[in-house]
């Protein structure tokens, strides 16, 4: 049920399509129904894109880019950190907003708003710092100029799982980089995309520059984009099935791609591990969003000497979990962002019990409204079962036991995925081998969270190309130009 104060939020967010500046209905007057996964309920109403649209979206952005990217960086600079300051300023609005919308608990919620805030505060910064080089050639006979110039207009698509941190970590490097964009967030997340957009136009943002569509004809709306011929960039955030078809369709215009896809994480325990810390991180790295993050550890690759004592401790902590409503006090895991993942979850668990997994703790969808399923623990996970191979997105811990190093590295290696690795060991050596060996774009040493603004988040392999946040996460935006001029 939303409370009187849900529903004044829920009637402050916009129900239109940003394009150009203005709110407006789809063409066609469609709408869509926003749902709370936590009851089922409908919460709001909004605007349901057609193509043509996406194709007005793109108009606005392509007008609007010539004069934001002749903006000087200090000026957008000051707008990004002036959404960043409101951005605190209504923080308990967008976090109760994504508990609405999304599932996760208040509590996390207001983690994801610090979290995804913070790259509007960091490329507010980076913009002014752009810096290209100029140097005489090896030759002596010319000078280089090398110079940074913002790609042009851009297409973002997020996911539902941080409907925040997803949207901020893609447009504040783009607008720092002087892009315009057109955003698209998940159907069945969209509105703290629509709440942080109203929140952009106050900090200044000009008209044109943030485009929002939310749309449930989501494969035609954004193939229409991406084959516009004036779009120049792709950011995705996703699956990776999802990932590779558009980079398909942005091969037709040459596009620059940024890719954030998949993930299956291990987490691997050594025999000198700090087992407090382990489980200490285990339990950040699994049950953060109710598992459903991408750097969410999939696979606890434990050593045969310490995995029954892990598990048994890691069991205890999740046996004190509650679950509910993430707007209830003392509620740590909220629903599954919909009946689909809970039937999801429930297979891949039913599937390692069959082929001789222990069922430790949970295992079950949890009885009555909304799309909850229990914590679930499983010991002894025999190699070949789904839930090593496929993203589990749910509260399920799996533990896989190993006997020495090399053993532990072929089973962590053994993925197509290569987003993040956490690894536990007191041993310094040790440490450093798991870094150069482990095949993952980010790793956590004895620590289970490890997104920031300010590092270079994104995978290897089938996980992705390109990276978000950090120096690097605004070159994605930029396109560099050289210049040889004559000797003065
Ligand atoms: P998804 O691929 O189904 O959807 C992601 C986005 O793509 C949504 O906005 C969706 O509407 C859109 N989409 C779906 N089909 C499309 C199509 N044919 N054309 C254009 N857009 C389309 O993924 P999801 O279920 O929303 O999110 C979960 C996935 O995202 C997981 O695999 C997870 O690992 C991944 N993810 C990755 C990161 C990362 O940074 N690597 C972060 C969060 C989530």
């Amino acid at each position: 049920m939303t409370t009187t104060n849900e529903a004044a939020l829920l009637a402050a967010v916009p129900d239109g399509l940003l394009i150009g500046g203005t709110w407006r209905p789809a063409s066609d007057g469609a709408t869509l129904t926003v749902a709370d996964p936590a009851t089922g309920e409908r919460v709001k109403e909004i605007a349901d894109a057609a193509v043509d649209d996406g194709a007005a979206a793109m108009d606005a952005a392509s007008e609007a880019f010539p004069a934001w990217a002749a903006t000087p960086a200090r000026q957008r600079a000051e707008i990004l950190r002036r959404a960043f300051d409101l951005v605190q300023e209504r923080a308990d609005d967008l976090a109760l907003l994504m508990t609405i919308e999304m599932g996760k608990p208040v509590a996390e919620a207001r983690g994801e708003v610090a979290y995804g805030g913070e790259f509007l505060r960091w490329f507010s910064e980076e913009a002014p710092r752009l810096q290209g080089r100029y140097g005489a050639n090896p030759e002596g006979t010319g000078r280089m100029v090398v110079t940074q110039h913002p790609v042009g207009p851009c297409f973002l698509i997020t996911p539902w799982n941080f409907p925040l941190a997803m949207a901020t970590r893609k447009i504040a490097p783009a607008l720092a980089a002087g892009c315009t964009v057109v955003v698209k967030p998940a159907a069945l997340t969209p509105l703290t995309t629509l709440f942080f957009a109203r929140i952009l136009q106050d900090a200044g943002v000009p008209a044109g520059v943030v485009n929002v569509l939310t749309t449930t004809r989501t494969g035609p709306v954004s193939e229409g984009i991406i084959r516009d011929p004036r779009l120049r960039k792709l950011s995705f955030t996703g699956s990776t099935p999802v990932g590779q078809k558009l980079l398909e369709q942005a091969s037709g215009g040459v596009l620059r791609t940024s890719m954030e896809l998949g993930g299956n994480a291990p987490f691997v325990v050594f025999d000198d591990a700090d087992l407090d810390k382990a489980v200490d991180g285990a339990i950040a790295a699994k049950f953060r969003n109710i598992g459903q993050a991408c750097t969410a550890a999939n696979r606890f690759v434990v050593h045969r000497s310490v995995a029954a004592e892990f598990t048994r401790r890691v069991t205890e902590r999740v046996r004190a979990f509650r679950t509910g409503r993430g707007t209830e006090p003392g509620v740590t895991i909220g629903p599954l962002i919909d009946d689909r993942a809970v039937t999801k979850t429930a297979a891949l668990v039913a599937d390692a019990v069959e082929r001789g997994a222990a069922l430790r703790l949970g295992g079950e969808p949890v009885e009555g409204p909304g799309s909850f399923f229990a914590a679930t623990v499983l010991a002894d996970v025999p190699a070949g079962s789904d839930i090593l191979r496929e993203e589990i997105f749910g509260p399920v811990v799996a533990v896989v036991p190993f006997d020495d190093e090399d053993e532990a590295v072929r089973i962590a290696n053994d993925t197509e995925y290569g987003l993040v690795s956490y690894v536990y060991t007191e041993n310094l050596a040790r440490g450093q081998r798991m870094v150069e060996r482990l095949e993952t774009g980010m790793m956590g040493l004895n620590v289970g969270v490890v997104s920031n603004a300010a590092a270079p988040f994104g995978g290897w392999k089938h996980s992705g190309l390109g990276r978000e946040g950090g120096a690097e996460g605004i070159h994605e935006y930029l396109q560099t130009k050289y210049t040889m001029t004559a000797d003065p």
